[in-house]
């Protein structure tokens, strides 16, 4: 598992100078002050998201560049500009406000990836309420859990997506009025419900925003359900200065850029990075309604001639799966970035990019806790495959032992952040308790297991949860999952720890095979014997199981705990992020 470092930035696809150049100087001249002045603000010191996001471009040549570039499913293009989207936004505000709606009140949209979910979530935040964004697959259970325990006064979904869960309202007395957005024109909505036009359109286009202040809170997201049931991360206004230098730094964006983050709006990746980081640097963004299909985002890619793409490791593993001739089909060479983030990026992901686009992938680390990416790979920085890159300058990541002293390099422990940042969630909603519990000796523990190197580089090593300890040895589950990725067979793997009255746990490898490979006993053997090969005998996997696919949650991240409760036969626990097939 060496793979030689790749050295940045290859120059014939970087037409641009990077916005970090030199880590190390900017990561010593760094000051969150600078950043702060970078913005707007309010009159009076308030902040407002919104505001840094879409206003205050209107008094620059901004004003009528195109801030998104919306394509339906169904192929219909609609393009707005900043001016377009704050008067959406406005009128968005406005109608709330008419439904009752004030500050603190947390609004939630429940709607695929539409131009209405956007003017909403930043009318909700010009209005100082709170926005809850929900993913559109979602099923009754999982939007009711988290409209009760927000307390949520207002849904906005469509009739579509309300008809899936309507029965749920009867148990939800704090939630006020559900607005139905029908996309395609039709007449009545459901009684108890208020159609969309009926409060929107008659709105006025002109609105003062609230005077925000830094911490007031603006954003809560439920966490992905990886590791067991998801908690709502509350962020406030002050996230902005996160989002706004992460995207600059880490994701590069200049102002000609067309960027194109994958993520859904329902996952922290899909707001502050699919709107916030974009548009408060004042870049064109690229929104797909529709899901995953390789040649279709290839072709998206060359219709809107994207430069900075942000995706995940599940998408690209997908990509990698349907081969390396579709891309070349296309003219893909306006792509001049490449980032991931949401799950490790194993070392053939990060090579493949290099295949299939010229372009190395740049993985980076963060999660809906920390609100915006916090260790990156950047645009000119070596990327040692498999690492997750190096701390965003401000930022003090660590490894820690169990009484919350550093450890030295090389040294595997809990990845750990000295709080301070500004998009630091403040609490877990409803739940302080939990929140207090992620503390020790000063530091925000993050759940996550991983090594920094002698050069700073950070390297997963899996969650807290899945370490898997064999025979006093303690094995990640990411290494092992990245080699089984190596063999031409292997699609998809994943590794949990199976309990065994000699060595503790055994390491069982899950593994979803590519198309054009069959399950045998003889690829079974094949594969452990590559596993020795590349990990030794006590990390690779003992046993191998062939699946049709591997349990993900809905932004596509591996449920460990879901293959390892069913190889026990154990309850599932909560399953409300559970993809269906
Ligand atoms: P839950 O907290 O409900 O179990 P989750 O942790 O998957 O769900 P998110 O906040 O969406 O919820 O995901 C953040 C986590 O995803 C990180 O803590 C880490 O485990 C993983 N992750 C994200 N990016 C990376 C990366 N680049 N490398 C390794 N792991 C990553
Ligand atoms: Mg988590």
């Amino acid at each position: 598992m060496n793979y030689e470092p790749i050295v940045k930035p290859p120059p014939e696809r970087m037409p641009v100078t990077p916005n970090l150049i030199g880590y190390e100087a900017v990561g010593d001249a760094f000051r969150w002050d600078d950043i702060r002045a970078e913005l707007d603000g309010l009159p009076g010191g308030g902040l407002n998201i919104a505001y840094e996001c879409i206003d205050r471009h209107l008094t620059t040549d901004r004003k009528d560049k195109v801030a998104m570039l919306w394509e339906a499913k169904d192929g219909r293009a609609e393009t707005y500009t900043f001016a377009q989207m704050a008067a959406g936004s406005n009128k968005a505000a406005n109608a709330l406000r008419s439904l009752g709606v004030e500050k603190g009140d947390r609004v939630f949209v429940f709607l695929e990836r539409v131009p209405e979910l956007y003017f909403t979530v930043f009318g909700t935040l010009k209005l100082g309420a709170v926005i809850g964004p929900l993913f559109s697959a979602f099923g009754p259970d999982a939007v009711r859990d988290r409209l009760a325990d927000s307390e949520a006064k207002v849904l906005l979904t469509s009739p579509d997506l309300w008809a899936r869960v309507k029965d749920i309202r009867a148990d939800l007395p704090r939630l006020q009025h559900v607005v139905i957005l029908d996309r395609r024109g039709g007449g009545d909505v459901p009684e108890g419900t208020v159609a969309w036009p009926d409060v929107f359109d008659a709105q006025s286009e002109e609105f003062e925003i609230e005077a925000t202040d830094p911490e007031d809170f603006a954003i809560m997201h439920y966490t992905s359900g990886t590791t067991g049931k998801p908690k709502g991360a509350a962020h406030v206004h002050m996230a902005v200065m996160g989002h706004y230098a992460t995207a600059k730094y880490v994701l590069d964006l200049h102002d000609d850029d067309v960027y194109w983050c994958t993520a859904d709006p329902g996952w922290v990746t899909g707001t502050s990075y699919g709107m916030f980081g974009p548009w408060s640097n004042g870049a064109t963004s690229l929104v797909y309604e529709g899901g995953f299909a390789a040649g279709h985002w290839y072709s998206l890619i060359e219709k809107y001639r994207v430069t900075v793409w942000y995706t995940a490791p599940t998408a690209i593993r997908m990509l990698m799966k349907a081969g390396e001739e579709l891309p070349r089909k296309r003219d893909l060479s306006s792509l001049r970035y490449v980032c991931s983030v949401g799950e490790p990026l194993n070392p053939e992901g990060v090579l493949w990019g290099l295949k299939a686009f010229g372009l190395p992938i740049h993985d980076n680390w963060w999660q809906t806790e920390t609100g915006s990416i916090l260790i990156a790979n950047y645009p000119d920085m070596d990327i040692r495959p498999g690492s997750m890159g190096r701390p965003f300058p401000g930022v003090e990541p660590a490894i820690i032992d169990d009484d919350g002293n550093e450890l030295p390099p090389g040294e595997e422990g809990d990845l750990a952040v000295r709080p301070g940042w500004p998009s630091m969630f403040r609490t877990y909603w409803n739940n302080q308790e939990l929140y207090e519990s992620r503390f020790r000796n000063g530091w925000y523990i993050t759940g996550d297991r991983a090594r920094r190197d002698a050069d700073g580089y950070f390297w997963f090593v899996g969650r807290a949860d899945d370490v898997i300890n064999t025979a006093g040895h303690l094995v990640g589950p990411f290494e092992v999952e990245s080699a089984l990725l190596e063999h031409p067979a292997v699609a998809e793997a994943g590794v949990i720890g199976k309990p065994d009255p000699i060595a503790m746990e055994v390491v069982k490898a899950f593994v979803a095979l590519k198309d054009g490979y069959e399950p045998s006993d003889k690829l079974r053997r094949e594969l452990i014997r590559f596993g020795r090969e590349k990990l030794g005998t006590i990390v690779a996997p003992r046993e191998i199981e062939f699946v049709a696919s591997l349990p993900k949650t809905r932004s596509g991240k591996i449920m460990r705990r879901l293959l390892k409760a069913r190889e026990l036969g154990l309850p599932e626990g909560d399953t409300s992020t559970l993809e269906e097939d």
